[in-house]
């Protein structure tokens, strides 16, 4: 029995695969795996998705592409940001594939593969208007030019990544699908073949059916997501994660009770108050104090007072039966009822995809 636990439904994991496949069609599909699957736990995420013939899965850094390896797991493996020269030992010895940015970085990696004997294989990232990662599209002519000369390293692909492709104006990812264009050109000319292209992620895979190459990159859409506003395709997605816990205990208190931390809220009228054993540690952030709601027996019920390190206190004055031990539900659905990750996102001033992120170590991961 766990105090605090994350309910992961593989059903609707496999279902929104399912629903991008659908949209892409044949183009290849990588399953962005990055902060343990976005806290739907990279291991398992990864097992079931080798299951459904993933083509590819990205993460963020070598400890998290070694996790995979080391449980069994045998897809092609990208970083798919960028490595700091440390990492390059464990990413040449476990075959594990990396975004090249530098000419520099390029040298490195072809001296550290070529000391353990093995190719690496390595993609292209071209900025293209992110400005965060990648090289500028004029400088990928000197730079595809020289790699030919290493020998320890193998161009499988190109990419980019784009930074908002959910305004309202389309025009800023179009130039960045010309920008892209351009460098798969230089590439192509310089006797590059079969590259793998690559530029989406979820939202593009969403919007911008032009922009599909042959692979997207998706993380969010496979838990059921996609960011910002309502885009009138959450429909075919379904959410996969929920969040519950547990009334560890439970008190009547008269008018006028502070509740918690630095006595931030003072009960209006007797109420009866809810200890649930779940808090900033595990990823329910202070921002949440005396604004988010929880569900009770399908009753939402507010958070009043202060979320501190281990515990949140809850006002269940509305549920007359409630009792030390019945389920919360903090995101998730419960009867009628339904807190969205991106409720909690706004209540807690962060967006979903760092609400995923943070859960915590502790939060037991269940799946069904
Ligand atoms: C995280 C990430 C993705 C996946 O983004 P989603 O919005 O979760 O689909 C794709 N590409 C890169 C480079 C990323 O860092």
């Amino acid at each position: 029995m766990h105090r605090v636990w994350a309910e992961i439904d593989t059903a609707a994991v496999r279902h929104n695969l399912a629903a991008i496949r659908q949209r892409v069609g044949d183009t290849r599909v990588m399953a962005v795996l990055k902060a343990n699957a976005y806290g739907h736990g990279a291991v398992e995420m990864a097992k079931l998705l080798a299951e459904e013939s993933i083509d590819a899965i990205g993460v963020g850094d070598s400890g998290e592409a070694l996790e995979l390896r080391d449980a069994g797991i045998s897809t092609p493996i990208l970083i798919v940001g960028g490595i700091i020269p440390g990492e390059m030992p464990r990413v040449v010895a476990n075959d594990i594939e990396v975004n090249l940015h530098t000419s520099q970085m390029a040298e490195d990696l072809n001296a550290e593969a070529e000391k353990q004997q093995r190719r690496v294989r390595v993609h292209l990232k071209v900025d293209t208007g992110m400005g965060r990662l990648g090289m500028q599209p004029f400088e990928a002519v000197p730079f595809l030019h020289n790699l030919r000369r290493l020998r320890n390293l193998e161009l499988v692909g190109l990419c980019t990544h784009f930074s908002l492709p959910y305004e309202r104006n389309p025009s800023f990812t179009t130039r960045q699908i010309e920008h892209f264009n351009l460098a798969v050109e230089v590439a192509e000319r310089l006797g590059y073949r079969d590259l793998t292209l690559h530029c989406s992620s979820s939202l593009a895979v969403f919007g911008r059916d032009d922009a599909y190459f042959n692979m997207v990159r998706t993380g969010i859409a496979l838990w059921g997501l996609l960011p910002g506003d309502r885009h009138g395709f959450e429909d075919q997605l379904k959410p996969a994660l929920e969040l519950k816990s547990r009334i560890l205990f439970l008190k009547d208190v008269p008018e006028g009770t502070p509740i918690g931390y630095s006595r931030t809220y003072y009960t209006p009228a007797p109420a009866c108050i809810a200890t649930l054993p779940v808090g900033y540690n595990d990823g329910y952030r202070t921002t949440l104090s005396n604004r988010a709601e929880v569900l009770l027996h399908g009753v939402r019920c507010p958070v009043v007072g202060r979320v501190s390190m281990d515990y949140t206190t809850v006002d269940v004055s509305m549920v007359p039966d409630a009792a030390v031990g019945d389920e919360i539900t903090l995101i998730g659905k419960d009867g009628d009822e339904r807190i969205t990750l991106s409720e909690i996102a706004g209540w807690g001033e962060a967006i979903p995809y760092e609400i995923l992120c943070g859960l915590g170590r502790r939060v037991a991961r269940v799946y069904s």
